[in-house]
């Protein structure tokens, strides 16, 4: 089964430090919750992850299934199963949205075991009915003129259909009204399986009440700095971040 194993992760941005050693231990079948004040380093952790150049990783070891992650390129990291739905998902001109998913998917597989482009369609537009989108968005532009909730949609549209090992979820939640939320959450309750681990970042404990995580990790500045279980989410939209900080003797 899948394991996901992150050890004192330290990176940069432009010559700043902003993870300043993230330990983290993810299990296939495992949902874990990273919730944190804004700024504090989980967009840039996923982005570190998944290999974005802008930002330096200084320290520590990354592995998946036993493989270093941190010697492999980009679209190396996608192959061994890593998927990350982006909180500010990019707009490609140009490229339509089944163009886009349908090379992605090859990218995945050997050369000369493509999916053909029959049983490709019959795959996306089932996926995309589950999540209840227009069937018109496969022949858009990607993420051209997409509302923000329809991003998010796309966004795991894409984890469906690419049947990732370590799904990374940064902020799925924004800018999804209640109806959406379900949707997305049921999408993301029908991929939990025992060779597949997550990593739910969210800023709101709103999320955790559709999909429910089996570890809740507190970061702040640049460090995991609480851990338990759902429970954690609940104090923490009740009562904010502030008796974190306290607990922790951390001013700001
Ligand atoms: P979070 O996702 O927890 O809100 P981020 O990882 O986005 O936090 O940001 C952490 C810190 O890194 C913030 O101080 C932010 O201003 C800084 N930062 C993030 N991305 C960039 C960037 N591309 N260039 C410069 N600074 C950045
Ligand atoms: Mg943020
Ligand atoms: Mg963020």
């Amino acid at each position: 089964s899948t394991q996901f194993l992150i050890n004192n992760l330290k990176a940069t941005i432009e010559g700043k430090e902003i993870l300043k050693g993230i330990n983290l231990e993810i299990k296939g079948g495992e949902i874990h919750a990273i919730m944190g004040p804004n700024g504090t380093g989980k967009s840039t952790l996923a982005s570190a992850l998944m290999g974005h150049p802008k930002y330096e990783v200084t320290d520590g070891e990354v592995f998946i299934n036993g493989e270093d992650l941190l010697e492999m390129e980009v679209d190396e990291r996608a192959r061994a199963g890593l998927f990350l739905a982006m909180q500010y998902p990019s707009e490609i001109a140009g490229v339509t949205n089944s163009d886009f998913l349908r090379s992605a998917i090859n990218a995945r597989r050997e050369e000369g075991n493509e999916i053909s482009l029959i049983k490709f369609i019959r795959q996306m537009e089932s996926k995309m009915k589950e999540l209840d989108m227009n069937p018109e968005f496969a022949h858009r532009y990607l993420n051209e003129g997409f509302s923000g909730g329809e991003k998010k949609r796309n966004e795991i549209l894409q984890m469906l259909l690419l049947d990732p090992k370590l799904v990374i979820l940064d902020e799925i939640d924004s800018g999804l009204d209640i109806d959406a939320l379900k949707i997305v959450a049921a999408g993301v309750n029908s991929m939990r399986s025992e060779d597949r681990g997550f990593l739910i970042i969210t800023h709101y404990q709103r999320l955790l009440n559709y999909i429910t995580p089996d570890f809740v990790h507190v970061m702040m500045q640049g460090r995991i700095v609480k851990s338990g279980g759902p429970e954690l989410a609940e104090r923490l939209e009740n009562e904010g971040y502030d008796w974190v900080k306290e607990e922790l003797g951390i001013t700001d």
